[in-house]
């Protein structure tokens, strides 16, 4: 049976031909859609600073795609998009061409999903604390539940965005 896995993309890095980040995230959506993932929502492109070692900003979407097939079959297609459009091995966080990530598969949760470091981990697992990942979550699918923490995406982006208490002490 189809379902619906919802597929985070970032960029911050120009392309030759695709342009600016902005351009990049907007050619990988029809990328998808030519290797017969069907998109079936997607959120608005926006730009995001960045964060960890790499300077240059952040285009970040979020898009719906229905599909039968299988997760970890989605996860081979999506590395090898993002091959095609440039991006070679190299830190976490640095600067790439292009991030295509798993974010949620319905309510399919991958074994052993607290405590796994490798391997495919769905749904993602730093959906719950990435603002540039709940608010375009939340544009096309708000009312998805995490189905571990077992909270909307409405709910998780509240949780997000509260202020985080200070250890004692600390100014
Ligand atoms: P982060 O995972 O924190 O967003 P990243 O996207 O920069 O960091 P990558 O270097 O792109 O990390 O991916 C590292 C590995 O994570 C990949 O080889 C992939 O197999 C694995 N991985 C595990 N779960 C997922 C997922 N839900 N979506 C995409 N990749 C995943
Ligand atoms: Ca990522
Ligand atoms: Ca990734």
């Amino acid at each position: 049976m189809p379902a619906i896995i919802h597929i985070a993309l970032g960029s911050n890095r120009r392309h030759g031909r695709h342009g600016s980040p902005q351009g990049v995230v907007a050619a990988a959506i029809v990328a998808l859609e030519d290797a017969g993932l069907a998109v079936v929502a997607r959120s608005a492109v926006r730009t995001t600073e960045p964060i960890g070692p790499s300077k240059r900003a952040f285009a970040n979407a979020m898009v719906a795609v229905e599909t039968s097939i299988a997760v970890a079959d989605v996860l081979a297609i999506l590395k090898t998009i993002e091959r095609d459009f440039g991006r070679r091995r190299g830190r976490r966080w640095a600067e790439r061409v292009l991030d295509l990530d798993i974010a949620t598969a319905g309510a399919l949760v991958t074994y052993d999903w607290r405590r796994a470091r490798q391997g495919l981990i769905v749904p993602h697992r730093s959906l719950a604390a990435r603002a540039f990942v709940l608010d375009p979550l939340v544009e096309i699918a708000a009312g998805w539940r995490h189905p571990v923490l077992h909270l909307s995406a409405r709910q998780l982006r509240a949780r997000q965005r509260r202020p985080k208490p200070q250890p004692a002490g600390s100014p």
